[in-house]
C-alpha cells in the first residue's frame, strides 16, 4: 500500500532514505531546516514540503532522522497537535533511550502512535537501501511501519516496547566499541612481541578471538583489504558517531546503575579520540592512538 510520508531531516542519512521511499512508490513530503538538503532530496524525487505543519497534517506516517533527542522532542512538541489522530510517528534518529520513551509518551498523549527505529549501516546503507532497523513500540505499529522500513533497508527487527530499538542499538555499539579497542590493543601488543599482523589475524580470525572488529573492519592494513585501515582510515563508521553512540550507552549504564566498566572506559577513549579526528576518520583508527600511547613503555 502506498503511503503519504512526511520526512523530517534530509541530511546524510535522511536524504537517501527519503529518496528510497519515493522509489518504492510512496509519496514523500520532505522537510529540513537547511534548504540545500531539501533541494538535493528534491532532485532524487522527494517533494519539498511547503510547510512542515501542512505536510504533517496530510501524512499517514511521519518519519524523523535528526541529530539528537532534543531535536526529536522539539519536533514532536511542534507538530504532534497538527497531525491527524492516529498518525504513526517513526523516529529513526539515534537518541537517548529516555528521550525515545518520552517521545513515545508525548505521541500517545496527543492521540498518535509511535515507533523508535534507529538504524545501522551508515550512509552507504542509506543510499543502497540496505540499512538494518531496530524497532521499539507496539506490534501493530511495527507491522504498519515494516513495508516502509523494508523500502529503506534489508532488515527490520522488532526489539520490544518503547525505546527497545534504541536500547538494542546502543548495546550493539557498546559491544562494537569495546571489541574494536580489544582487537587494536591485541595488534599493538603483538607488534611489541614481534608478531606479524597477518599471523595474529590468521590465528584470531578463526579462533575464539573472532569478531566483526577483527574479521571485517580489521584495524591494521593488510589482512582484510576492504577495511578502512587500507585507505588511511577513511570512514566507514566515523569516530564521531561511535563516540556519540557510546556516550548514549554510558548515559544508560549510569542511569541504570549497571556495572559496565569496559563500556564506560570505551566511551571515554572514543570521546577523546573523536575530539581529535571527528568524522574524518573511521573508528578503527583508534589503533593509532593506542600505538602512540604505547611508545617508550
Ligand atoms: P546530518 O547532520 O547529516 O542530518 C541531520 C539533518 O537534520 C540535517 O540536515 C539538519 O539540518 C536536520 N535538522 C536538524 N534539526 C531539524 C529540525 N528541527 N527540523 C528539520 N530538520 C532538522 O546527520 P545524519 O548523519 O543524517 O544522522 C542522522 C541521525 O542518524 C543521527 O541521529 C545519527 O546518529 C544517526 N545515524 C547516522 C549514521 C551515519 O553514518 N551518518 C549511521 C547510523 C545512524
Amino acid at each position: 500500500m502506498n503511503r503519504t510520508v512526511a520526512f523530517v531531516g534530509l541530511g546524510h542519512m535522511g536524504g537517501p532514505m527519503a529518496a528510497n521511499l519515493t522509489k518504492a512508490g510512496h509519496r514523500v513530503l520532505g522537510h529540513d531546516l537547511v534548504p540545500a538538503a531539501v533541494e538535493t532530496a528534491a532532485e532524487a524525487g522527494v517533494e519539498p514540503a511547503g510547510s512542515l505543519t501542512e505536510a504533517v497534517s496530510v501524512a499517514d506516517v511521519v518519519i524523523s532522522m535528526l541529530p539528537a533527542g532534543r531535536h526529536v522532542l522539539g519536533l514532536y512538541d511542534d507538530i504532534l497537535n497538527t497531525a491527524r489522530p492516529g498518525t504513526l510517528f517513526v523516529d529513526c534518529s539515534t537518541i537517548d533511550v529516555t528521550d525515545a520513551r518520552t517521545a513515545h509518551e508525548r505521541a500517545l498523549a496527543a492521540g498518535m502512535r509511535a515507533l523508535d527505529a534507529p538504524v545501522s549501516g551508515g550512509v552507504v546503507g542509506a543510499e543502497a537501501a540496505t540499512l538494518a532497523f531496530m524497532a521499539g513500540g507496539g506490534e501493530d505499529e511495527f507491522a504498519e511501519a515494516r513495508p516502509l522500513l523494508e523500502a529503506m533497508g534489508k532488515k527490520a527487527v522488532h526489539c520490544g516496547g518503547p525505546g527497545a530499538g534504541q536500547a538494542a542499538k546502543i548495546c550493539n555499539n557498546m559491544i562494537l566499541g569495546v571489541s574494536m579497542i580489544a582487537v587494536s590493543e591485541a595488534f599493538v601488543l603483538g607488534e611489541s612481541l614481534g608478531l606479524s599482523h597477518q599471523a595474529l589475524y590468521d590465528v584470531a580470525s578463526t579462533a575464539s578471538g573472532q569478531c566483526w572488529a577483527l574479521s571485517v573492519n580489521c584495524p591494521v592494513p593488510g589482512p582484510v583489504p576492504t577495511s578502512p585501515a587500507n585507505r588511511d582510515y577513511r570512514p566507514g563508521f566515523a569516530a564521531s558517531l561511535m563516540a556519540k553512540d557510546l556516550g548514549l550507552a554510558a548515559n544508560a549504564v549510569r542511569e541504570g546503575g549497571v556495572h559496565a566498566e569496559l563500556g564506560l572506559r570505551a566511551a571515554e577513549l572514543y570521546a577523546v579520540f573523536a575530539e581529535g579526528v571527528g568524522d574524518s576518520e573511521d573508528f578503527s583508527g583508534i589503533v593509532r592512538t593506542i600505538r602512540e600511547g604505547s611508545r617508550g613503555t
